[in-house]
């Protein structure tokens, strides 16, 4: 059986990409949604051919307990308010996938892990990269040492924002590129060396649009250091499109990715030449995969703890970044991501 998909807050990402993707999916479909505008609303159940029944809004949202056709609930919500919808959704008792960042708080994404426990539910954090060919081979390659251990990595990954929203709203975004973008470059680190980090150094860039950007950093650099000496050198911007690069150095040669990070078109080489390997849709092979977990009662790849492995990294990146200070990550929990 299919297992019916509600999704909570249509935006872009919701829109543009899971709706789309939840077309494609063989083992989950799009059963439902739950939204603030009642005009979205009459639009998604029209065009994706949604009951009455399973439209929900905010207030009428905890009501999807007594709804048998929404098996899981997916929160692409503004990042702070993650927190609520996964807590009020493990409640309804659904097993519950949200977008990244998975909290603007370490001490918020531990609340959320323990309501899916309590429920007995299963909770993943929405990393499509980990279902992505090219961010797969480097987890094969960095993690698996094919050129010597990793020695250094290489990431960024940014745009150029230039109109308001709730991304430059720290109430609702928690913070700036880093929390956005920047998170890509955390994983993409971690998971091609196979290692949490022992500590981080980090410096905000200058803000070139303080009416912009007013409480939010525009741009980030952090360097990682892990305990067997390797560093990794990250940068993320909101004032600046950039390449999204993943790049790892290792004593026998390199790999690298460009672009990595997004949707598709994503290319990547090796000192030995191109990988080849083709792009597919992302957002439907994460989907499927956590229904699989569903299905047969197995772990998925992407937990909520992994989410709040890398909050605490983002933490960590932060507080270095306001004290000048290196900071351990010793506390950070050390679960790593296996190919
Ligand atoms: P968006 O601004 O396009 O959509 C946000 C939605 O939340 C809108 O429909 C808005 O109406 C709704 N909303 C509900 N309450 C709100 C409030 N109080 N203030 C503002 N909006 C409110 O954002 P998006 O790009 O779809 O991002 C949503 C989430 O998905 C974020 O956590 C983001 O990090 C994540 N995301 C992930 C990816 C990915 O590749 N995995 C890509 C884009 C976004």
């Amino acid at each position: 059986r299919q297992l019916g998909v509600a999704l909570v807050g249509l935006g872009g990402y919701s829109a543009g990409q899971l709706a789309p993707a939840l077309q494609q999916t063989k083992r989950c479909r799009l059963a439902g949604i739950v939204t603030g505008t009642p005009a979205k609303a009459a639009q998604w159940k029209q065009q994706y051919n949604i009951p009455d029944q399973n439209i929900y809004d905010y207030k009428t949202f905890d009501r999807i307990i007594d709804n048998p056709a929404i098996d899981i609930v997916y929160v692409v919500l503004p990042n702070a308010l993650h927190a609520e919808y996964v807590v009020r959704a493990a409640q309804a008792g659904k097993h519950v996938i949200c977008e990244k960042p998975l909290a603007t708080s370490a001490a918020d994404a531990r609340r959320m892990i323990a309501a899916c426990q309590k429920a007995g539910k299963q909770f993943s954090v929405g990393y499509r990269l980990h279902f992505e060919p090219h961010n797969l081979e480097m987890m094969r390659l960095g993690q698996r040492e094919v050129f010597g251990p990793v020695r250094h990595l290489l990431a960024d990954n940014g745009f150029r924002l230039s109109t308001p929203s709730w991304r430059v709203n720290r109430a609702l975004s928690g913070g700036g590129p880093l929390m956005d973008m920047g998170i890509y470059c955390v994983q993409g680190c971690l998971y091609t060396k196979g290692q949490v980090p022992v500590s981080v150094t980090a410096k905000f860039i200058p803000n070139p649009d303080p009416q912009l950007f007013k409480n939010v950093e525009a741009g980030i650099d952090w360097q990682f250091q892990f305990a067997d000496g390797a560093t990794a050198d990250c940068r993320t911007r909101y004032t600046e499109n950039m390449t999204a690069l993943l790049r790892a150095e290792s004593p026998k040669g390199w790999a690298e990715l460009a672009p990595a990070f997004g949707y598709g078109g994503l290319r990547g080489r090796t000192s030995q030449g191109p990988m080849n390997l083709p792009n597919l849709n992302q957002q439907a092979t994460q989907l499927d995969d956590f229904a699989d977990c569903i299905l047969r009662n197995r772990p998925t790849r992407v937990p909520g703890e992994m989410g709040l492995r890398d909050v605490q990294l983002l933490e960590a990146i932060y507080r270095a970044a306001e004290t000048g200070q290196k900071v351990s990550t010793k506390e950070v929990q050390q679960l790593i991501d296996h190919t």
